[in-house]
């Protein structure tokens, strides 16, 4: 089981293997825009529902409202400050202020991605948590992924009930929503984003056939910790 652990923990600083690598040398514009394909590419999207940011200059670069990916440039992306001022051409996506508060309010994230993936959006809209049915749950940080209380989308509850969603954690599922996500960088984002929708489509199926077995605190501690989580351990250091 170590080894397979060891495995998925290197994961995230391993190169993109797919047909959208992001390249570190490209301007922040042009990662969010391959990120978003990847998205596509990797089927965690549903038309152009997600949406993606980096933090830049001191507040965030985030995609624009209602574009197509594919005609996306550099140039359309919508720069915001921390006080939720957009700069640029274009409206930033109606869900800036989830992307705002996880900048203001969790000082490591520096990239956030957000998606109405197909099996996190179905738990979501039983308002189902994923609970350690799979010690690799430990990847957004902690025993569990929650789901978070249902809010109109674009407003300021929407943002407060996710934040409750991701204390202590990376990833939550919003209540018959979808998911969101973030990461010190767009590629880890990304990467947990496609996890977080793989863990919950295999959680969905294992609960087809019958109760998954949860794995304990004391079975959990060790990968959340492994991880690089925030269990108990890393909150005392
Ligand atoms: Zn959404």
């Amino acid at each position: 089981m170590f080894e397979a652990v060891l495995t998925v923990f290197a994961l995230p600083f391993g190169p993109l293997n797919n047909h959208h690598p992001t390249n570190m040398t490209e301007s922040p514009g042009q990662q969010i825009i391959d990120a978003c394909l990847r998205m596509q590419s990797e089927g965690i999207n549903q038309g152009s529902a997600g949406n993606i940011s980096v933090r830049s200059n001191d507040g965030f670069l985030i995609t624009p409202s209602g574009m197509a990916y594919e005609r996306m440039a550099p140039e359309d992306m919508v720069q915001m400050s921390l006080e939720g001022k957009p700069t640029g051409k274009w409206k930033p996506s109606s869900e800036w202020r989830m992307h705002l508060d996880i900048y203001r309010s969790r000082p490591e994230a520096g990239a956030v991605v957000h998606a109405h993936s197909t099996f996190c959006t179905a738990l979501a809209c039983l308002r189902r948590d994923i609970p350690p049915f799979h010690y690799m749950v430990a990847v957004a940080g902690g025993r569990d992924i929650r789901c978070s209380d249902y809010a109109l989308f674009g407003t300021q509850e929407l943002s407060d009930a996710m934040l409750a969603a991701l204390e202590g954690r990376r990833a939550c599922l919003l209540g018959t929503h979808g998911m969101i996500c973030f990461h010190d960088n767009l590629e880890r984002a990304l990467k947990l984003a496609i996890e977080v929708e793989a863990l919950a489509k295999q959680y969905w199926h294992a609960c087809q056939a019958g109760e998954p077995v949860l794995l304990s605190d004391e079975e959990m501690a060790p990968v959340i910790e492994r991880f690089g989580g925030y269990g108990q351990a890393h909150q005392s250091e």
